[in-house]
């Protein structure tokens, strides 16, 4: 298990770069004779089908598969699926081992991409490597892991890759690190841009000209602002386990200006985090609306300020009476793992909206290690939650897919 995670680890997958991960896993599984299904799609060939695509870097590549155990058509499907990119790093010289090897130290693999999402990956593959030595011919139903293009740079977007190659579930189990507790719900996003607009002028005589990075900074102090006071429709408090509703996460900040020179143009990027129930369109008018009126509340004129949206993903909410939420539910208790109360939510975006909206696949994100660790400086997984997930999984799969009953 150790020796597969950082070997995977070790295939530095950041988005655009996935084919090595892939090809890894390809000839991992076909030494244990599974299933295998590998193939490229075009971005023509999922636009003709999906419509209009948000922004993303070219499929041309990027490879998507499918492993697992075929079942005999009479029990339901369940579907693994796992995304292959992972984060980049800005600064290795922070971490204390380098993060594309794959270290273990007590107890943990430390290293990019550990616990989002190869070791939940590796999770689901020793499943299948266990449920196929125990049932050699299959489940009732098909056991299969997609593991997916792109989640990091354009959330969904992979997933539609194995639904335009005809892959459908009657469950799905997204591998994020969720500390093995299975989540029903996940969250919506928008990529957006916010610029300002500035007049460029030499330094000494400011007063003559309008700084983008000073306008930049009252656009920062609303949308924390805007984060802080939107508190409204929380969803029966499927996400009360997390002290902010809908984060707001600028992650690039960027102008253009010269040296001793007010800055014409600053740029802020970053996520609009979003429930679930959240409508788009609503949500991209409302976060405009505010934003505007709070900047001209700070002397900003509205004419600097110009937003713009670009990636967008959905998220998913499976009833908690759902039976897969509960097959769910027993098989993480067979294992220790109590839940009491709701299953709530898995607090990121990811790739479950994708079967949720378009099959309405009932759905939860679940896998070992810790949200808190994920794109982090020595993000690590604890190999005891992956090996304990493992059996978890099994145990769900046999349980959903069903064995074949003989008659
Ligand atoms: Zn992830």
């Amino acid at each position: 298990m150790v020796e597969l995670l950082c070997n995977l680890i070790a295939q530095k997958s950041i988005s655009g770069h996935e084919h090595g991960a892939v090809e890894l896993l390809a000839s991992w599984a076909h030494t244990r004779k599974l299933f295998v299904d590998l193939w490229s799609n075009s971005d023509s060939e999922l636009t003709n089908q999906f419509g209009p695509l948000t922004p993303h870097i070219s499929l041309d590549g990027r490879p998507t598969i499918v492993i697992g155990l075929r079942g005999r058509g009479s029990g339901k499907n369940l579907m693994f699926n796992g995304h292959s990119d992972v984060v980049g790093v800005s600064d290795s010289s922070r971490w204390s081992c380098d993060p594309w090897s794959g270290v273990r130290r007590d107890g943990a693999v430390i290293g990019r991409g550990a616990c989002d999402c190869k070791g939940p990956i590796v999770s689901a593959l020793w499943a299948l490597k266990s449920l196929s030595a125990t049932f050699p011919d299959g489940l009732a139903g098909d056991v299969l892991l997609e593991v997916v293009p792109g989640e990091e740079d354009c959330v969904g977007l992979g997933t539609m890759t194995s639904v335009a190659r005809g892959y459908r579930a009657d469950g799905c189990i997204v591998l994020e690190p969720t500390r093995n507790r299975p989540r029903r719900a996940s969250r919506s996003g928008i990529r957006f841009e916010v610029a300002t607009i500035g007049e460029a002028v030499h330094g000494t005589v400011k007063w003559l000209g309008v700084d983008a990075i000073q306008l930049m900074r009252k656009v920062l102090d609303s949308l924390e602002e805007i984060e802080r006071d939107r508190t409204d429709d929380p969803m029966d408090g499927l996400f009360d386990d997390y002290p902010i509703l809908r984060p707001i996460t600028v992650d690039k900040v960027e102008s253009r200006s010269s040296q001793g020179t007010l800055c014409e143009r600053c740029v802020a990027i970053g996520y609009l985090e979003l429930l679930p129930g959240d409508k788009m369109e609503a949500a991209k008018a409302r976060f405009q609306d505010e934003l505007l009126k709070r900047c001209h509340g700070k002397g900003v004129a509205k004419n600097r300020v110009v937003i713009q949206f670009g990636e967008q993903y959905l998220g998913h909410c499976t009833p908690s009476s759902d039976p897969f939420c509960e097959v769910a539910r027993r098989s993480a208790a067979a294992s220790g793992v109590r839940i009491d109360g709701d299953l709530g939510a898995f607090n990121s975006g990811c790739e479950a909206g994708v079967r949720w909206s378009l099959h309405s696949t009932p759905t939860v994100v679940w896998g070992p290690g810790d949200l808190a660790n994920a794109h982090a400086i020595d993000e690590s997984i604890a190999i005891e939650e992956m090996a304990a997930c493992a059996e978890i999984f099994a145990r769900t799969a046999i349980e959903w897919s069903g064995r074949e009953v003989e008659t």
